[in-house]
């Protein structure tokens, strides 16, 4: 019997009907898979089939928080997305910070689940238990910033717990985010199936305190952890999770130029103590973080100038490494574009790439692209090519679909979609490091790094694995995939996870202090069990080994430069892993 943490109730929310009710969650779901990720998880194995399809009114938006989220617990941030994507046709889970997932926890609910599509735009308010359809015809068209603005001038009671989405869920860019604030469920295209729903945007605010177990035994917990939870991560906060970028390029395992090398030549200007020190304004924190990595940066001149945005790691590989642009300006208002018209900055970076291939190999020419100029390294025409895929404009259609769906339409491009399941590689090139090749490969929702495993500490840093091996990769990514599994099930950030006892050698006793039971000894077998669920919709959903297989050019052609030059990662090296896993 849990005594705090979870609200044990979600909001269900018909936009159909515009009606709404409170329903209750077995107290089981959160024994077995914990909240967030896991429970999303659930629900959608129960609610939505494997015929479902992503633009359809069966399909749904189930949001989870966990216990950790909205408590004390330093940020305890986190909530969760489960939908059927547009982008891999298939199950898509997608996390964000921000203020919104603690709003909702102290508005009563653990989670949303949002069904059938509203015949007129909308935008919904929750406050407390009170749920409220407003018509969103005023901020259609508009930004997510305007959004968030006009919402909060017309809800006072309402502040920072809003998700929106920008002209790019509005136009179903299949890769379209949901904005949360500075923060987003960035990958999968849960902001076009929003927009497909007509539903702009949801504000939450609650006026209640997170039931805890033990609050006097938790605050002081937390208060002796506070300074060296903050002391763990100093790079963290002076330079944010950017300072990969110079590591990854100097292995040779850096995303360049649609993955066709791992090194940028004369990258320095996007290495994070140029970058920040020539364009970061402050800090700024999720919910209760005492790291707060994100790095705010501005362009004071320029032909950027005004631009304000927040690039991470992932957005500068995938304008600067992706597309070859070197000028950081351009980057920071290339990330702004994305926030506002709300679309990925990670699929778009390679979108971009993909239609700079095409142009290099005389596949794809600039009259072709509405006459925008397609040579690579070239930020104006990244940030002109954004706003055409926000409005589905021009090349901007093209670029706006799935993979699948321009592999469908244009095979003989097949072999420059650089993707697992329909969604782009992260800023990590895996012939550099194979076991990121497989957890690219496994990972429950498409190539990525986060839900796939981060091998970056094993293979590259910590000297814990040859990066070369591959025996001992499948377990290796086997362990860190079922670590975030109940990581992102928490509801905390994984950035702070290790400092608040969340590794792979769990201590859960601050989760004992919130809900009044002790996790510890099953934290690892809950992540292997939601990883396994969510493979098990996967299963249902037509996914076999042939699936996990990476693209062609991963498994045929040799890098040509930097560290890694002459490294492969072929099918039967592949298999190794594979096998193993
Ligand atoms: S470490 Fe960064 S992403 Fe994580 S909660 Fe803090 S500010 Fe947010």
């Amino acid at each position: 019997m849990f005594t705090g943490g979870y609200t044990l109730k979600l909001i269900r929310i018909d936009l159909a009907e515009e009606s709404y009710q409170a329903e209750d969650i077995p107290e089981e779901y959160f024994r077995a898979l914990l909240g967030g990720r896991g429970v999303a998880a659930k629900y959608y194995y129960d609610e939505i089939g494997p015929d479902v399809k992503p633009f359809s009114d069966e399909n749904k938006l189930i949001f989870m928080t966990g216990p950790l989220t909205g408590t004390p617990v330093y940020s305890g941030t986190k909530f969760q997305l489960a939908t059927k994507s547009p982008l891999s046709e298939k199950y898509i889970c997608s996390n964000s910070s921000g203020f919104l997932g603690p709003e909702l926890k102290c508005a009563g609910f653990d989670g949303i689940i949002i069904e059938g599509k509203a015949s007129k735009p909308v935008y919904i308010t929750i406050v407390d238990n009170d749920v409220k359809f407003h018509d969103a015809a005023p901020i259609m068209g508009k930004t997510t910033v305007q959004a968030e603005e006009y919402i909060k001038a017309n809800h006072e009671e309402i502040n920072k717990g809003i998700m929106s989405i920008g002209v790019g869920g509005e136009n179903r860019v299949v890769y379209a985010c949901i904005q949360v604030g500075d923060r987003s469920f960035g990958r999968g295209g849960g902001g076009a199936v929003m927009g497909d729903k007509n539903l702009k945007a949801i504000a939450v605010h609650g006026t209640s305190k997170v039931k805890l177990h033990n609050e006097a035994d938790l605050k002081e917990y937390i208060t002796g952890n506070m300074k060296a939870c903050r002391d763990s991560k100093p790079v963290h906060t002076k330079l944010g999770t950017a300072q990969y970028t110079e590591v990854i390029n100097n292995l040779g395992c850096y995303s360049v130029a649609n993955f066709q090398t791992g090194v940028l030549d004369n990258a320095e200007s996007l290495y994070a103590g140029e970058f920040m020190g020539k364009y970061k304004v402050k800090n700024a924190a999720c919910y209760r973080c005492p790291i707060a990595c994100a790095q705010v940066c501005e362009v004071k001149e320029g032909p950027f100038e005004g631009a304000k945005s927040d690039p991470e790691y992932e957005t500068i590989g995938a304008f600067g490494g992706q597309c070859c642009v070197l000028d950081p300006a351009a980057i920071i208002a290339a990330n702004q574009v994305c926030d506002e018209v709300g679309i990925d900055t990670m699929q778009a970076g390679t979108m971009i790439a993909f239609a700079m291939e095409l142009n290099q190999r005389g596949l794809l020419k600039s009259e072709e692209a509405d006459g925008v100029d397609l040579c690579w390294g070239n930020g104006e025409s990244v940030v002109a090519l954004l706003h055409k895929i926000a409005n589905r404009e021009g090349i901007g259609d093209l670029l706006a679909k799935s993979m699948y769906e321009i592999a469908r339409e244009h095979p003989e491009w097949k072999k420059y979609l650089m993707h697992v399941k329909g969604m782009a590689f992260a800023a990590y090139e895996p012939r550099g490091f194979y076991g990121m090749g497989l957890a690219y490969g496994t990972s429950a929702r498409g190539a990525c790094h986060n839900v796939g495993g981060w091998t970056i500490r094993d293979e590259l840093t910590s000297g814990k694995f040859d990066r070369f091996a591959l025996i001992g990769k499948g377990k290796m990514v086997k362990d860190i995939q079922d670590t975030r599994a109940y990581v992102d099930s928490l509801g905390i950030c994984t950035v702070v996870r290790s400092g608040m006892g969340f590794s792979d050698n769990p201590n859960g006793k601050i989760l004992e202090y919130v809900t009044g039971v002790d996790f510890t000894p099953e934290l690892m077998e809950i992540g292997e069990r939601v990883y396994g669920l969510e493979r098990l919709i996967y299963e249902r959903e037509g996914i076999t080994r042939e699936d996990d297989y990476l693209p062609e050019r991963t498994m045929t052609e040799k890098l040509p430069t930097g560290m890694a030059k002459g490294s492969v990662l072929t099918k039967e090296m592949y298999d190794v892993m594979l096998d193993e896993y």
